[in-house]
């Protein structure tokens, strides 16, 4: 098929290259021609394991291309994917600016019978708004599709090639029928819907993921306070095929470009509605409470003091294998270190750039690897998962540090890699080490 996909972000790039891996001659757009240099001269403008090896393939087979000219794409394409951002707002409600002007650019470019699946994040109403706002400046027939997207950065083609499900929400029997043929190869699990239905199974998804993350980080918090190991007790909940082992585990809560963003969103969809999402506003309350664990746990070990004290941070982005920390909880913890005049060490493998364009370069030490790091810390503290970390000697690590003070907030780390160091140790809903 001939697709163009609009947007070459995370999920765009992702989608293009995937569908392109399957057979189909696809055109990626995007409106930033710095990507798009970067992906014409064999560059990767995101880092996502085996990403630029199968871009790099397709684009030398001819299957795959990039350019910020919208109209050509759109008129060389039977179907268009939209995947453009819907970053939220001050009010925490999805901004349309982009995807909207995307679906002018469409309507404009149009040339004959169309289909449009919105593969971003939208409001339940927003497929049919887009289809009413193309419709007036276009005369040619097109089908809306809502396609949303389920794929976890860091590991987005193993999601993208075999997907738990493909949601395809349609009013249009024929396009339906096309778009499953299009992800027939990836699965048999391809669920039709009503357009309505699928942008409400992006939201309450990804909804019941952050509850059962916020859930499980709150019985952490009791654990501590009882004695008791939430390793042992997720383990012991997730064998119940009711409940599953899968995001049942304890940390310093979630963050990223999708669950911040889609449970604000959410909690405005229901408001506009007249309905409050109880449960959900306390998901994301819990969720923002649960970053200040790791300041809670610097306070009780220097006793309210943090000032002049140097801390070590190990991991920025948001979870391991991706570049991205947009809404990483590493962001507050840091200007909560800073504003209170502690000495702030940061390494992350790959995300200190990104980081850095968000957070600024000053007030923090950049640092080369994990041990230059923690050089003459008082405490290390651990952010994000990333392998690299799990695979330090602790015994080197407590040499560097000033003090032998580890506070885990993804419980990388356990009893038995401790046994013979000296480390103070501190994780999440686990029992101390002194
Ligand atoms: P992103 O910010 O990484 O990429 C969006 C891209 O769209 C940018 O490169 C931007 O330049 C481009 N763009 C914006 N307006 C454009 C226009 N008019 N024409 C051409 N290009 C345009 O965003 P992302 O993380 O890939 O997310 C995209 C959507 O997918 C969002 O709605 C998000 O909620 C959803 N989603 C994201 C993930 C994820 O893990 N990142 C997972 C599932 C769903």
């Amino acid at each position: 098929m001939n697709i163009t996909v609009i947007g070459t972000g995370y999920v765009g790039l992702v989608s293009g290259v995937c569908f392109a891996e399957l057979g189909n001659r696809v055109i990626c757009v995007d409106k930033d021609s710095g990507k798009i240099d970067t992906l014409n001269a064999g560059g990767i403008p995101i880092y996502e394991p085996g990403l630029k090896e199968m871009a790099t393939a397709n684009r030398l087979a001819g299957k795959l291309s990039f350019t910020t000219d919208l109209s050509g794409a759109v008129r060389q394409s039977d179907i268009i994917i939209l995947a453009v951002g819907t970053p939220p707002l001050p009010s925490g409600e999805a901004n349309l600016a982009y995807i909207d002007q995307a679906a002018i650019e469409i309507a404009d470019a149009m040339n004959g019978y169309k289909i449009v699946a919105v593969k971003s994040t939208v409001p339940v109403g927003t497929n049919e708004r887009l289809a009413t706002l193309m419709r007036a400046r276009t005369n040619y027939r097109f089908d809306s599709i809502s396609l949303p997207e389920f794929l976890r950065e860091g590991s987005a083609i193993q999601d993208t090639l075999h997907p738990d499900r493909i949601v395809i929400g349609a009013d249009s029997q024929s396009a339906a029928d096309t778009m499953t043929l299009l992800h027939k190869p990836l699965t048999h699990q391809i669920v039709v819907t009503d357009i309505r239905s699928a942008e409400m199974i992006k939201y309450a998804s990804n909804a019941f993921l952050a509850t059962k993350i916020s859930f499980i980080n709150e019985i952490a918090n009791i654990c501590e306070k009882v004695g008791a190991d939430v390793t042992q007790v997720a383990e012991g909940m997730g064998y119940d095929r009711r409940i599953g082992p899968s995001f049942l585990n304890a940390g310093i809560g979630y963050g990223g470009s999708c669950f911040p963003k889609d449970t604000r969103a959410l909690i405005q969809i229901a408001g506009h509605v007249d309905y409050e999402f109880k449960l959900l506003r306390s998901v994301v309350e819990v969720n923002q409470d649960q970053r200040f664990n790791v300041i809670r746990k610097l306070e009780t070990i220097f006793e309210g003091e943090l000032r002049g004290k140097t801390v070590a941070i190990w991991g920025l982005a948001f979870k391991p294998n991706t570049d991205d920390v947009r809404d990483s909880p590493a962001i507050e913890i840091i200007q909560h270190l800073v504003d209170n005049g502690v000495k702030v060490r940061a390494y992350d493998p790959v995300a200190m750039s990104n980081f850095q364009a968000l957070f600024g370069k000053a007030r923090v030490t950049w640092c080369e690897n994990p041990l230059d790091t923690a050089q003459d810390a008082d405490a290390l503290c651990l952010l994000t998962e990333w392998d690299e970390f799990s695979k330090i000697d602790l015994g080197r690590l407590q040499t560097v540090l000033k003090r032998p003070i580890l506070i885990d907030g993804r419980n990388v780390f356990n009893e038995e890699n401790l046994l013979g160091t000296e480390f103070v140790y501190y994780s999440v809903g686990r029992p101390s080490m002194n």
